[in-house]
């Protein structure tokens, strides 16, 4: 749709001229301000509600849809976090999180302090349905209303922000964790109101260890400091979920168990979960990928270069490496190991150089991935480090790879032998 056509259909239900509408809309959109909710702004001056003009309609969460007008809806506060935004040129500070009723969760957005906390059953009154990450979201502006319910709705949905590290997921918001600051570091980066100090890091409690970003500094937060941290949000960063904490985030001691094991997860539960930051998987090495072994490096911007040219710098004088692309297969899912050059010298029982010369002795570079895929395939591996999904599949970016145990994997296959021994005789 474009903007005439946006503005047509609003004219047409609030019963206005169409340039002025138009206009209307048009000064918003010069400003940024996403179509929907300018078109919701552009409502509420000429005093339209819902897209009928009606008055809003009583609803189940589970049938919410964006193009369904405003909305009442009466539901259980599961969670309320805070963030400061930049809105039409001002700052403005905004409510977000979940509400539940028993038909199913949304999420929300209040553009106005209404008040209420977790745990809260709320009738909230003339709210806009948006989409937001392909999902229905409730947005809460000033012709909205919210009124507390004496009686508690009762919902499966636990109550409250608290969460252990593993069970968190992009796109959350008003969380509450405990855990011990394993790593943290002080950067300076370019923000919007110029340079400005962050602190950035890994967190650990006894399910996981999550990288975060705490963009208003906290004293307290020191290397081993084991603090609890009420109203985080979490974004997806370089392709796993990050703890961002903010100026609204309570920070005060706890007391937290750390384990050093990351989580054991089947492959097919870590991709749909959209990338897990520290985790292992166990299963078998199916293929060795192309571009492992001997490769070239840009030594610009370390990409792999082919035939001596580098996507972006062109003709380039390449620095050898060693890296595998391993394709394991643990019954659920593949996911492609990728191993840095450490853990290749190790898998190949030699260093970048014996590799050179083994090249060299070979004329053909091909050998070290040859050898390399004599080793692995066929073997099961544990495999640890970060699990990011993209569009062409899942990459486990490794920072341990072990052959797990002999004895088990002997035992593993003269199982599956037997297996297949009485299937054949059953068949
Ligand atoms: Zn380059």
């Amino acid at each position: 749709m474009d903007i005439d056509q946006h503005a047509e259909e609003l004219a047409s239900a609030l019963g206005q001229d169409k340039e002025e509408v138009r206009q209307d809309l048009e000064n918003l959109l010069e400003y940024s301000v996403p179509i929907d909710e300018a078109k919701q702004s552009v409502r509420r001056k000429y005093g339209g509600g819902g897209g009928d003009g009606g008055t809003p309609e009583s609803k189940a969460i589970a049938d919410l849809t964006p193009d369904g007008g405003n909305v009442t809806v009466t539901a259980r506060v599961l969670s309320v976090g805070r963030r400061r935004i930049r809105y039409q040129g001002d700052e403005t500070v905004i409510r977000e999180g979940e509400l539940a009723d028993e038909s199913g969760v949304v999420s929300y957005t209040a553009w106005t302090d209404f008040g209420f906390e977790p745990g809260d059953t709320v009738t909230v009154g003339n709210a806009g349905v948006r989409e937001w990450e392909g999902e229905p979201e409730l947005n809460m502006g000033e012709s909205s209303t919210v009124a507390l319910e004496s009686e508690t709705l009762d919902v499966p949905q636990r109550v409250g922000g608290e969460r252990d590290l593993v069970d968190l997921a992009a796109g959350d918001r008003g969380r509450t964790v405990e855990a011990r600051v394993l790593e943290v570091e002080q950067r300076v980066i370019d923000g919007r109101d110029g340079e400005t100090t962050i602190l950035s890091g890994v967190l650990g409690d006894e399910t996981a260890r999550l990288p975060f970003t705490d963009w208003d500094p906290t004293p307290e937060l020191e290397e081993g400091a084991e603090l609890r941290f009420e109203d985080v949000y979490v974004r997806e960063f370089r392709g796993v979920p990050s703890v961002n904490l903010t100026e609204f985030t309570e920070v005060s001691p706890a007391s937290v168990e750390v384990s050093d094991e990351a989580p054991e997860v089947d492959v097919a539960e870590a991709v749909e979960s959209g990338g897990m930051y520290d985790v292992a998987v166990v299963g078998n090495v199916i293929e060795v990928r192309d571009g492992s072994g001997l490769i070239e490096r840009c030594p610009e911007c370390g990409r792999l270069v082919q035939n001596g040219q580098c996507r972006s710098h062109g003709q380039v004088d390449p620095d050898d490496d060693l890296r595998i692309k391993a394709i394991v297969d643990d019954g659920t899912a593949t996911v492609t190991a990728i191993l840095g050059r450490e853990i290749t010298e190790d898998v190949y029982g030699g260093t970048l150089e014996d590799a050179l010369s083994a090249a060299r002795d070979a004329m053909s570079r091909e050998v070290v991935a040859e050898d390399v895929r004599g080793k692995l395939v066929g073997r099961e591996y544990r495999v640890r480090g970060h699990l990011s999904v993209d569009e062409y599949g899942a990459n486990l970016d490794a920072s341990a790879f072990d052959e797990t145990d002999d004895d088990a994997a002997a035992r593993a296959r003269a199982a599956l032998e037997e297996l297949g021994g009485d299937a054949e005789v059953g068949a």
